[in-house]
C-alpha cells in the first residue's frame, strides 16, 4: 500500500515524510483493518513530524483522524463495510487507576494513533476494534475527519473549562479545533469572543457567529466566564487569564507549549481563577461529540490534499495558510 512514512523528524520545509510503498498491515485479534477514506491533519502531527515530541516508533505513519471502512477483523457490532472513525486515543490498558476512575484520557499506558502505532496517512490502517466510532451517515468523509481529533478535543476543552449554556466564552487562537468548538458554543447559546492572529481567521470567526473578534493583543470587551487557548504559546495563556472574571477557568488546549511566562498571581490567578490543561480524550467525549455534531449538522471548513502532498498539508497547518482543517485523501 501507499503510505507517508516518517524516516527522521525534521522541519516540515525539509519534507520529512516519504511517500512510499509499504506492506499492508495484517489484522491481529481485537483489531480491525480499515480502508482509509480520509485522514485529518492535526497540529500534533506537526509536533511529531518535526520532532518536538520524542520518537516513539521508527518509520512511523502519522495521522490520527481516520475515516475508514472496516475490511477485516469485523465484530458483530462493526460488520465489514461499517464506516468508522479513529481518533488520537488508540487504546488504553483498562487497568490503571485512571482507567478505573472514569479518566481513560489520563491512562498510564495509552496507545496513540499515528504516534505510538501507525496511523492514517496511508491507504490502510489498523485500529483497536473497541476504539473505533461508527460515523453518522450525514457526515461525509471529508467533513467527518477533522471532527475526530480537532472536534473531539475542542469539545473536551469546553467540558474541562466547565462551560454552561449562555456563558461568555473566549477562544484564543482560531484554527481547526476552535472553528468546530464555536459551533457547539453557538448551539449552547453562548456568546463567543475570539482573539486570534491572522485576518482570515478573524473573518472566519466573525462569519461563524463570534460576538466579538480581535487580534491576539486585543482584550475581549467583557470579563469571560471561560476561556480556551488553542495557540501553542504561553503568552496566549496569560492573555486568556487576564480576560477572566473571578472564578473563571482557562483551559489550555495544547499538547505542547513553548513556556508560560512569569505572571502576577495577585492580579491574574487570585480570586479562584483556574488554569487547567486539556489532555487527550475519552471514548465518551468522542461519542457525545459525534452525536452533537450530527444533531447540529456540523460541517467543518476543510481543504483536501492527496496523500502525495502530506508534507504540503502539514506545512499549510504550520503556516496557518488555510482556514479550518486540512484533510488527506489517500
Ligand atoms: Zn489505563
Ligand atoms: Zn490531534
Amino acid at each position: 500500500m501507499k503510505a507517508a512514512v516518517l524516516r527522521e523528524p525534521a522541519d516540515i520545509s525539509k519534507r520529512p515524510l516519504q511517500i512510499s510503498e509499504v506492506p499492508q498491515p495484517e489484522v491481529q485479534p481485537g483489531q480491525v483493518l480499515l480502508r482509509v477514506r480520509a485522514c485529518g491533519v492535526c497540529r500534533t502531527d506537526l509536533h511529531i513530524v518535526e520532532g518536538e515530541l520524542p520518537v516513539r516508533l521508527k518509520g512511523l505513519i502519522p495521522g490520527h483522524q481516520i475515516v475508514g471502512d472496516v475490511v477485516a477483523g469485523a465484530t458483530p457490532e462493526i460488520p465489514v463495510g461499517t464506516r468508522v472513525g479513529v481518533s488520537w486515543i488508540g487504546g488504553t490498558d483498562g487497568e490503571c487507576w485512571y482507567c478505573q476512575h472514569d479518566a481513560e484520557n489520563l491512562c498510564d499506558s495509552p496507545t496513540f494513533t499515528g504516534y505510538t502505532v501507525n496511523g492514517g496517512y496511508a491507504e490502510y490502517a489498523l485500529a483497536r476494534a473497541d476504539f473505533v466510532f461508527p460515523l453518522p451517515a450525514a457526515l461525509d468523509d471529508l467533513h467527518a475527519a477533522p471532527l475526530l481529533c480537532a472536534g473531539i478535543i475542542g469539545f473536551r476543552a469546553l467540558r474541562v473549562a466547565g462551560v454552561r449554556h449562555g456563558e461568555n466564552v473566549g477562544l484564543f487562537g482560531f484554527g481547526a479545533s476552535a472553528h468546530l468548538a464555536i459551533a457547539v458554543l453557538k448551539a449552547w447559546n453562548c456568546k463567543v469572543y475570539v482573539s486570534t492572529r491572522g485576518e482570515s481567521h478573524r473573518r472566519l470567526a466573525a462569519s461563524l457567529g463570534a460576538e466579538w473578534v480581535g487580534s491576539e493583543n486585543d482584550k475581549p470587551p467583557v470579563a469571560l466566564d471561560r476561556a480556551i487557548t488553542f495557540a501553542p504559546s504561553g503568552n496566549v495563556v496569560i492573555a486568556a487569564l487576564a480576560s477572566l472574571r473571578k472564578g473563571g477557568v482557562v483551559a489550555i488546549n495544547a499538547i505542547h507549549l513553548d513556556r508560560i511566562p512569569q505572571f502576577d498571581y495577585d492580579r491574574l490567578l487570585w480570586g479562584e481563577r483556574q488554569l487547567r490543561s486539556v489532555t487527550n480524550m475519552t471514548r465518551d467525549d468522542a461519542r457525545d461529540f459525534l452525536q452533537i455534531a450530527n444533531e447540529i449538522a456540523l460541517r467543518p471548513k476543510v481543504t483536501a490534499f492527496p496523500l502525495d502532498q502530506a508534507n504540503q498539508a502539514l506545512l499549510a497547518v504550520k503556516n496557518d495558510s488555510i482556514d479550518g482543517a486540512a484533510v488527506i485523501i489517500p
